[in-house]
């Protein structure tokens, strides 16, 4: 059957997941029954990553409340939260030796408090088993307890407190059709708002058919929000069930966009085809520190 796609262009290479610190890795997960979005997101940076022992845990489970048209991760109804898993996520860090530890989570609309609790536990777990560690949390939207899940979260002081726009405004009924732009961008805004010190960070990913113009606007709202890093990846589809690929966009788009992200005031840029909210997180935060 002929086929309107775009075929995958060559500056879309991953590395294979093989070797010995691959499987290292995916075994202390295993042990320690956490879930990871490098696997549940079907990640194509899995093979470099988890070889270098960089892993990003997914807590409260791996089943989410939500089914957005890009994200692989399984919809349900989630599992009950586990008591252990602030400490699993801790021993994680403590033998993977992470510098740096990024903690994300499926969206839990089902429990009360949308999960903050959780990550304030895991939060104290490392600050207690790992205080060199620093610290990245990736969060949903929480919905309508958005308040107070960020107030709570924010008194637990991560280093930086991530949480993607995803796309443009005007692709979020199809694409991201549980979620609010507005809503989100009103999520980040408020961090800074309750402690100033912690680092913002937020991300798109193209290819979903948005307009440079759209993006460039998206990097005003951000930066308007007072949104420290921005990271912008491409596209991919999981599975055919999802979203399609409108285009590819070439690296050399992805650095102009990173060169007008940086002119417009972002203290970390990163973009480029591979890039993910995750991506060699650590790296960019511990240059920025020494700087
Ligand atoms: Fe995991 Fe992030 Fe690396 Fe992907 S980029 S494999 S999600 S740490
Ligand atoms: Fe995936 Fe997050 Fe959407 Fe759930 S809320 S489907 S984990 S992107």
């Amino acid at each position: 059957q002929p086929s309107s796609r775009p075929r995958k262009p060559d500056w879309i290479r991953v590395k294979a997941p093989v070797g010995a610190a691959y499987s290292e890795t995916r075994q202390l997960m295993r042990r320690l029954n956490l879930a990871t979005v490098c696997e549940e997101a079907a990640c194509p940076n899995i093979g470099e990553c988890w070889t270098k022992k960089h892993a990003t845990v997914m807590i409260l489970g791996d089943v989410c409340t939500r089914a957005c048209a890009f994200c692989n991760v399984k919809t349900g109804m989630p599992r009950k939260v586990d008591p252990l898993e602030p400490e699993h996520v801790a021993t994680a860090a403590a033998e993977l030796g992470l510098e740096h530890i990024v903690i994300t989570s499926v969206d839990r609309d089902d429990l009360p408090d949308g999960g903050a609790s959780q990550f304030v536990k895991v939060i104290e777990a490392l600050r207690r088993n790992t205080p060199k560690t620093t610290i990245e949390i990736l969060t949903p939207d929480f919905r309508n307890k958005a308040d107070a899940a960020v107030e709570a979260i924010v008194a637990a002081r991560p280093d930086v407190y991530n949480h993607n726009l995803e796309t443009v405004p005007r692709l979020y009924p199809t694409i991201r059709p549980g979620a609010r732009y507005y809503a989100s961008l009103r999520l980040l805004e408020s961090i800074k708002r309750h402690d100033p010190s912690i680092f913002t960070k937020s991300g798109i990913m193209v290819g979903l058919g948005e307009q440079r113009l759209e993006v460039h606007q998206v990097m005003d709202d951000m930066r308007s929000a007072d949104i420290d890093f921005l990271t912008m990846g491409q596209y991919l589809q999981p599975t055919p069930k999802h979203a399609k690929v409108e285009d590819f966009v070439s690296p050399q788009v992805f650095n102009a966009y990173a060169a007008i992200a940086r002119a417009k005031g972002f203290l970390l840029v990163a973009a480029s085809p591979l890039t993910r909210s995750s991506y060699h997180a650590g790296d960019d935060f511990a240059k920025l520190r020494t700087a």
